[in-house]
This record gives structure tokens, sequence and C-alpha cells, in this order.
């Protein structure tokens, strides 16, 4: 049996998770954690059996003890229940799908404690992966990418060993305000960037597609899992999402993984690595499809792909402003407090306002963050 933690178990990746777990049938779940699904945590406690479950507050613990005092369960809270939670002795490895900077410190606990990480969570790297990939290089734990593209490339990876990738080709769908204009994306509305047309994710990453800032948080998260330069790593919109990503050798051949949008696949390939199961779900059928399109990003209208390169070619403490300024104003986005355009608005004034800091410590990243929040706030 193989044994893992979730973070985010209630999540869009958690859930799909759980789904492979139930399905598969070999893997025992020790930890599930939630930011305030008591309800949903439970059901899943009840059916999984883990030894550890970790809300965010203390109230909500308190309530799901009450809950399920007939089961050998510890619920804990906070950030230290997280970390209880990532670094179980018991656990192999660790799904990190919580959404946000939140996954920053339990990561890194978990790196130490020698677990795998399962990474969904690509706020992580974005921010620290300059902490992130060397630590995970002194204990040996490698960092299994679940980002479909992500994904994409790591398989087209297999078997080139010493070979040098000239390219790295990351798809985008586009989201699903691909060929409008500024002038249209100024009205659009929350129940519109929640469209998405191909994938079916949380909030905040579907709001992140509808900017294109999703991308340029998946630019950032492929230079630190691949150890590549930002030159290397192209853009290309292939509205079927179909290809989910591509990787460019220097002879020229191109090596593609496709499939279905289905989170079920990349997660599995994660959890099993570097094994295949088989998986249930629609398959690809090119003639169903009949062709794959693809087109250049518009950064002039998503600006917040161009943003995105700018905070990576700054390098410090930059993408941290980036990415935390855009948790917060997709947040503010998602309660109707802003308009669609501000958000890469804050972004870029964020990047703009803030100090840059060369090599931030953990603790200035976590300094950054507070330090964009209250910036925003005492302006939106
Ligand atoms: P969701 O919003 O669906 O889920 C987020 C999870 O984090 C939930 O379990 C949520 O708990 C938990 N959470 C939220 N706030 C806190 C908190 N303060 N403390 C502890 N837990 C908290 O997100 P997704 O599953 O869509 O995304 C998760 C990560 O994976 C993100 O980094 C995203 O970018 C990445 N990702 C997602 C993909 C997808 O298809 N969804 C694809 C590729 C990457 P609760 O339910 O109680 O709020």
């Amino acid at each position: 049996m193989k044994q893992i933690a979730i973070l985010g178990s209630t999540g869009s990746i958690g859930t799909q998770t759980l789904e492979i777990v139930r399905e598969q049938g070999d893997i025992s779940v020790q930890a599930l954690t939630a930011g305030k699904n008591i309800t949903l945590l439970e059901r899943q406690i009840r059916e999984f059996r883990p030894k550890l479950a970790a809300v965010w507050e203390e109230a909500d613990a308190r309530q799901l003890r009450l809950r399920v005092s007939d089961l050998p369960v510890k619920i804990v809270s906070g950030m230290d229940g997280l970390i209880e939670a990532a670094v179980l002795p018991e656990t192999e490895l660790l799904v990190t799908a919580v959404v946000g900077m939140i996954g920053l410190r339990p990561t890194i606990a978990a790196i130490a404690a020698k677990k795998k990480i399962a990474l969904a969570n690509k706020e992580t790297l974005v921010t620290a992966g300059h902490l992130i990939m060397p630590l995970a290089k002194e204990y040996g734990v490698p960092i299994l990418p679940v980002d479909s593209e992500h994904s994409a490339i790591f398989q087209s990876l297999n078997g080139e060993t010493g070979n040098r990738i000239h390219k790295i080709l990351l798809t985008a769908s586009g989201g699903p305000f691909r060929g409008k204009t500024r002038a249209e994306l100024s009205g659009m509305q929350v129940e519109d960037a929640l469209k998405h047309p191909n994938w079916s994710m949380g909030k905040k990453i579907t709001i992140d597609s509808a900017t294109m800032v999703n991308k340029g948080l998946e630019v950032m998260e492929a230079k630190w899992l691949f150890g590549t330069d930002l030159d290397q790593i192209q853009v290309v919109v292939q509205p079927q999402s179909v290809i989910h990503s591509m990787v460019e050798y220097e002879d020229g051949s191109i090596m593609a993984q496709l499939g279905t949008p289905d989170m079920r696949l990349p997660i599995q390939y994660a959890l099993y690595y570097p094994k295949r199961r088989p998986l249930s779900g629609r398959r690809l059928d090119f003639f169903a499809l009949g062709s794959i399109s693809f087109e250049k990003p518009d950064t002039e209208t998503f600006d917040g792909l161009r943003l995105a390169y700018e905070a990576a070619r700054r390098g410090g403490n930059m993408p941290t402003v980036f990415n935390a300024a855009n948790e917060l104003a997709v947040a503010k986005f998602l309660e109707k407090k802003i308009n669609f355009l501000d958000i890469t608005q804050i972004i870029h004034e964020c990047m703009l306002h803030c100090a840059y800091i060369g090599q931030p410590t953990l603790d200035e990243v976590l300094e950054t963050e507070h330090t964009v929040y209250e910036w925003i706030e005492s302006r939106w």
C-alpha cells in the first residue's frame, strides 16, 4: 500500500486525487486537510479513514472533532496543523493541492521530512522556487508535477537524460476570453470568467486562466521544475487543450503529450510515477476532434502574461509580488469589489511600487506577501 497525505483534499485537485485512490484501491490516505469545508471533509474522513485531518480555523476543528468523535482521527488546525499533516511519519508522498502561498511552509517541511511531493500548488514554486528546488535536491526528494502542462513536459523528457532541450512549448487554451478586445474584457463579470471552455477547476485558477496570469505562473513553475532559461519557454495557444505541452530538442525533434482535458491523468501519473495505470474516462478521438490549431498568445490584451515574464526576468521577490498581488486581486474580483481588468492593473502597480529584494529568504518571501496585501488594501 502506498501511503499518502493530501493538502487541500476538498478542492478540485484534492477530490480528483481521492477519485483515483478510490478507483485504484492500493493507496492509503493518512492525512487530509481542508480550509473551511468541514462537511465534505467529514465525508472524506468517513470514507478514507485518515489518522489526521486539518482545517484552517480552530473553531471549525472543534466542530469537526465533535462530528467524528466516533472515529480514531486526530483533528488539528492552522499552519501547525497543515505542517503536521505534511510531515506525518507514515506517509511517503504529499499531494500539495491547496491554493495559494499557504502551501509554502508545509511543502518545505515535507521536503525536509523526505516526502515525495506531487505538486499542484504552483504558487509555492513561483514564489520560492529558489528555496524549494535546492532543498529538494539536498534531501533527494522528487518534485512530481501535477499541473497538466508540466506533467506533459515531464513525460516528454522521459528517456532523454543528457539530451539538450532547445525549447519548452507550454500550451495554453487561451481561456474563456480568447479573441476578445480590452474594451470587451472591461465588462466581463465573475460568472463569465468562471466559464472555462475545457477544464473544470477551482475558482482561483479559473480566473487566472481568464486573465492568462495562470500561464504566467506556469512559465515560472516550468523554469524552476525543469531548470531552463526563461527565453527557452514559449507559450503556444492551442485552444482545444489536447496537446498538454511539448519539448523541442536541439535536433528539432518535438516530443508532446496529448490526451483529453482530464486532470486525473497527470494526478495519477504523479502518484504512480514512473508506472502507468489504467484510467477510466473518455479517450482522445482524433476523428471526432478533426483538427488541432495553434495561435500566438495576445500579450497586449492579456497583459498578465507579459507581466509574469517581466516578474520572472527581474527575479528576487518580484514573482512573489506578482503572485501575491494576483491572489488578493482575484479574491476581490470574486467578491465583485473590482473589475476584471483591475486584476492585472493591481499586479502592475504592485510591481512598480514594492521594494525589490534580490535573494529573498523564506521570511522575506512571506513579508513581501504581507506588504503587497497591505499596499493593495490601502488603495482598493
Ligand atoms: P480549489 O479552490 O478547488 O481547492 C483548494 C483547496 O485548498 C481546498 O481544499 C480548500 O479548502 C483548501 N484551502 C483553501 N484555503 C485554505 C486555507 N486557508 N487553509 C487550508 N486549506 C485551504 O483549488 P484547485 O484544486 O483548483 O487548485 C489547487 C492548486 O492546484 C492551485 O495551486 C492551482 O493553481 C493548482 N492547479 C489546479 C488545477 C485544477 O485543475 N484545479 C490544475 C493545475 C494546477 P476548502 O474546500 O475548505 O475551501
